[in-house]
């Protein structure tokens, strides 16, 4: 049997991007394991941004373990199993010159010029220990569409994780990818071949549809006026694979090419 290891930044990433593809990895037979980078448990104190974000989840006491249980609901009706890293989101870590990376009046110095000295190796390690763990066969990561730090810091922790060891496939995220979309370069010389368009089948598209489901906290912040999601994934994942010449419903992967190839 072979594992999939499928590398998220947040608790909820893996299955807005990729639900319908962990679905029927599980289907076809796979052991499919979702590890999410950076789902630490922080301490307070918070920045008032996190805490209005808290707030807006409606999450009170320990807001990352109630994402994490959210997460745990959500990957078994996908067939598949959480892994919950303990490095911190970007909302809950501070720069070099110590102030938060985020807070009410935007990015700070730090986050605008990428200055977080160490992390990369350190995100690199984290991704390395769980790969070298479960030695899996294939690994499925965020493409970084939409340019979010963590994404690309999750991304690159991978490709440096994976080397040229594991093929790893990069996700188009979602629903970010509604609205921009070519991902960004990768780093060190990889690149990203030709996407290729993975159909789900209608099963796997309920059963993706029911893991966003268990999100329920970060509703509000990925659909702000409180719209129904079905509407929006289901033209876009009808279009990515109608243009990739096929019917019904698809998610799409890019294999990375490693450098130097
Ligand atoms: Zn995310």
């Amino acid at each position: 049997m072979s594992l999939v290891l499928a590398v998220s930044p947040h608790l909820d990433d893996a299955v807005l991007s990729a639900g319908g593809r962990l679905f029927e990895l599980a289907a076809e037979g796979a052991e499919v394991i979702v590890f999410t980078l950076l789902a630490g448990i922080p301490e307070p104190p918070f920045s008032l941004l996190a805490d209005l974000f808290h707030e807006e989840w409606g999450l009170e006491g320990n807001p990352v373990a109630e994402r994490r249980a959210e997460d745990g609901d959500a990957l078994k009706l996908l067939g598949s199993r959480p892994v919950h890293g303990s490095d911190l989101d970007v909302i809950y870590r501070t720069g070099p010159d110590g102030l938060w990376m985020v807070d009410m009046d935007g990015p700070s110095a730090a986050y605008e010029t990428d200055d977080e000295p160490g992390l990369r190796e350190h995100l690199a390690g984290s991704v390395a220990r769980v790969v070298a763990e479960l030695g899996p066969d294939l690994i499925l990561t965020c493409a970084a569409v939409g340019e979010h730090i963590d994404h690309r810091r999750t991304r690159d922790a991978v490709l440096t994780a994976a080397g040229d060891r594991v093929p790893v496939r990069c996700w188009e995220d979602l629903p970010y990818a509604h609205r921009s979309a070519d991902p960004p370069i990768l780093p060190d010389g990889a690149v990203l071949g030709p996407p290729v368009a993975e159909r789900a089948t209608d099963e796997g598209w309920s059963a993706k549809y029911a893991a966003i489901e268990c999100y329920r906290s970060q509703h509000s912040m990925l659909w702000p006026s409180g719209e129904d999601f079905r509407p929006s994934f289901d033209a876009h994942a009808t279009a990515q694979a109608r243009s990739l010449g096929l019917t019904g419903r698809a998610e799409l992967f890019w294999p990375v090419l490693p450098g130097g190839r």
